[in-house]
């Protein structure tokens, strides 16, 4: 547990406080793969970390497998996350689905980062790009759309064609509508009946990006090098570290970046999507408050992955340098779409390729079980990073138990 010690030095009138953590209890809400490389980024803090504890439905979820206690229960039970509180110092999350009231209530028993706030800005499409414009930070135009004739004039302003985004609780573009032509807006409007709308001008772009960017407790900002993210039916299918960019476009990206985690005043890492438009600008699609697929590289490819910084940024510890030490391209292991059930994982024996499976029993369809880092380490270049991952990806076969 965690012992405050507050020194006051008249000189200068600073209070300096020292926190001396002995191993505090770390709280995650979720115990998927991104919760169960946490568990392991803390297995290598103990002097900082005692204990992980997860909360998830799922028995034996991922975190569970590598360590971390579980309270198995829906990541909305409000009584299961008020119990994850009590036994915890600090909790934080890796799905951005948690319920940001319930955790409102609970700031006072527990620390919270990134905190309640920072995450019911995120949840909702509409206030995160409300917020983002606010702060002159550049995104797609948009506008709330709450009846068919807000649609057909949104549409008659920006042009065909627009997105129509549900503005809560969508992943992997399961929430978005692509309007092609106006006689498609009854149908689109039918698909997301009952729920909180969104109309984005449709942007053309020529790459996606993303930015993994931390903020500490303490106020110091850190972002990873950018990199170029290559989707298949909308899911993250390989991530290019660096992106195939110019200078001018990735220190843009960064700056942005770095901008929007000083107005967010979170603690964490996040992932910021971003694209790149054919006129090399760059607007963001949308912000992650969490540890990112698109950072998952990092864990061979820089000096402090983005599961480490995470914890740093989040128990206020001085952040790891993001130096992107080797070329790395990351490819997504995804459940085949003909297949739901128990199977036999893949092995990898290649020089400087590293699989990390996520222990799940079942594949489902393109449900992430797995990932690939290729790193360059020989300094071949990208080139020769492409063909290792062609090569590597027809050569991976989920196949039955
Ligand atoms: P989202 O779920 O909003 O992150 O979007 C999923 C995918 O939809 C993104 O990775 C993009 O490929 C695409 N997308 C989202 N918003 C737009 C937009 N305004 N214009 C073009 N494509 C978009």
């Amino acid at each position: 547990m965690a012992f405050l010690i507050v020194s006051i030095f008249p000189k200068l009138f600073v209070i300096d406080m020292f926190f001396f953590i002995m191993g505090k209890i770390l709280g995650v809400i979720g115990g998927g793969q991104l919760g169960m490389m946490l568990t392991e980024a803390a297995s290598n803090m103990k002097s900082e970390i005692s204990n992980v504890i997860v909360l998830d439905p799922t028995i034996n979820c991922p975190a569970s497998k590598v360590g971390a206690e579980q309270i198995v229960a829906d990541f909305k039970d409000a009584s299961a996350i008020k119990e994850l509180a009590e036994k915890c110092d600090v909790i934080t999350y890796e799905i951005e689905s948690g319920d940001s009231q319930v955790l409102k209530s609970l700031e006072e028993t527990c620390e919270i980062n990134p905190s309640p706030e920072t995450l019911e800005t995120i949840q909702d499409k509409l206030i995160q790009k409300k917020f983002l414009t606010k702060n002159c930070i550049p995104v797609a135009e948009f506008r709330e759309i709450t009846s068919r004739e807000e649609l057909e004039s949104k549409i008659n302003e920006f042009g065909l064609p627009v997105l129509l985004k549900t503005r809560t609780g969508a992943y992997d573009g399961r929430g978005n509508f692509k309007i092609s032509a106006l006689d498609q807006v009854p149908e689109a409007l039918q698909v997301f009946e009952g729920q909180s709308l969104m109309v984005e001008k449709f942007v053309d772009f020529k790459m996606e990006v993303s930015v993994i960017a931390s903020r500490s407790t303490s106020g110091e900002i850190r972002t990873y090098p950018l990199v170029e993210n290559i989707h298949k039916d909308n899911i993250l299918n390989m991530t290019i570290a660096p992106a195939r960019v110019n200078e001018t476009i990735s220190k843009n990206a960064e700056e942005i970046a770095h901008k929007t985690m000083e107005v967010l005043h979170g603690a964490g890492v996040f992932g910021i999507e971003m694209f790149v438009t054919i006129n090399d600008q760059i607007l963001i699609n949308e912000i992650a408050p969490r540890v990112h697929n698109s950072g998952h590289h990092t864990l061979q490819s820089s000096k402090t992955s983005q599961f480490e910084q995470h914890l740093r940024a989040i128990l206020g510890l001085e952040l790891g340098s993001t130096e992107l030490v080797h070329n790395t391209i990351m490819y997504n292991i995804l459940g085949p779409k003909d297949f739901t059930g128990i199977y036999k994982p893949p092995s990898i024996d290649l020089e400087n390729t590293f699989l990390k499976m996520y222990g799940k029993m079942e594949s489902k369809p393109q449900r992430k079980i797995g990932h690939v880092n290729l790193v360059d380490k020989n300094n071949l270049g990208m080139e020769n990073l492409l063909e290792r991952v062609n090569i590597l990806s027809d050569s991976i076969k989920i196949i039955p138990a």
